[in-house]
């Protein structure tokens, strides 16, 4: 039997300008993202499936084919009749990026409203991954859902994987944000978080600072990434640095995090060593700065070389 890596979170159609008012359309998501780089980098035998809902109207369809094409699970996905995906637009003014949302009703809001098809998703995966976005979509009910079986996988020995990934405008107040991205914390073995988004919202004034609190929380593992500096690891308490790699032009940093965490996980998972998938997510996360697009082709990677 195939191991199963599951990523769990919202996918969006993304509309991006491709000139003379035309706009060209993808799909990307943080946890949709790291998913589409674990794919990448894994091995053939780990399935990456991906767990969210959509709605049965034709972007839906056509969004789950392109999750499907790109090697990824789609037979998890929940249906819901009468709604739709999320969406968003990438503007482009004087050289400066800025999104527009609209995601307030999409169909992976209710991706938890169904317990017993979660459990059954967590339940059939080795290695879980959600983020701080996935929790802020849901209903607090369905985040409490979520969080207890995340808690579960990881009682039962499975590697529950969280990356914070604090949006303050997705959250109703910073109290219920704090409180709940903690948890999150809390839930999981391994925390990658973000240094300038602790820093930022959690008023961390080192990397220290992150890797303690969340460890006072309870995570075993915390990947603290931090951007052209590089990352700070700290496995079951023993830290080390590793730097990113140097990139001679940073073309779209879109992702940057997102497909670290999939290159990370894929290679600690097929060989344990976290210093090792650190170099080797530096190199992946190096490539993908240097194209544009969330989403960067295996073909692109520079997986081959190592
Ligand atoms: P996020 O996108 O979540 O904010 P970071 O900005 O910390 O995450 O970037 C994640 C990883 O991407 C870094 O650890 C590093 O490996 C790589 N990276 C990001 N920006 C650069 C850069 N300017 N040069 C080289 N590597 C980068």
């Amino acid at each position: 039997m195939s191991r199963r890596f599951l990523s769990i979170g919202e996918c969006m159609v993304e509309l991006s300008q491709a000139g003379d008012g035309l706009l060209r359309k993808g799909f990307a998501g943080d946890t949709f993202n790291t998913a589409w780089y674990a794919r990448a980098c894994l091995a053939a035998d780990w399935s990456v499936d991906y767990f969210t809902a959509l709605g049965d109207d034709a972007m839906s369809d056509e969004m789950a084919a392109f999750i499907d094409k790109a090697g990824i699970g789609t037979s998890l996905i929940r249906r819901i009749r009468g709604r739709t995906p999320g969406l968003y637009m990438i503007n482009l003014k004087d050289g400066e990026r800025s999104f527009s949302y609209w995601r307030d009703s999409s169909a992976a809001r209710s991706l938890a409203a169904d317990p017993d098809r979660l459990r059954e998703a967590v339940e059939s995966a080795e290695v879980v991954y959600f983020s701080g976005i996935t929790l802020a979509i849901l209903p607090h009910e369905d985040a409490e859902t979520l969080l207890a079986e995340v808690r579960r996988a990881k009682a039962a020995g499975k590697l529950v994987v969280f990356d914070p990934n604090i949006r303050p405008r997705l959250w109703s107040s910073y109290d219920v944000m704090h409180t709940t991205i903690s948890e999150g914390a809390r839930s999981s073995v391994l925390v990658m978080p973000s240094f300038d988004d602790e820093a930022a919202h959690f008023g961390d004034d080192s990397i220290e600072a992150t890797i303690h609190r969340y460890r006072a929380l309870g995570a075993v593992h915390i990947v603290v990434k931090n951007g052209a500096e590089g990352v700070t690891l700290n496995f079951a308490g023993e830290q080390t640095f590793v730097p990113a790699e140097k990139v001679e032009k940073v073309v779209d940093t879109t992702s940057a995090g997102d497909s670290f965490n999939g290159a990370f996980l894929a290679r600690y998972l097929e060989a344990g060593d976290a210093s090792a998938a650190a170099r080797f997510a530096a190199k992946v996360a190096a490539r993908v700065v240097s194209e544009h697009g969330a989403l960067v082709v295996r073909e692109k990677l520079g997986l081959d070389g190592g």
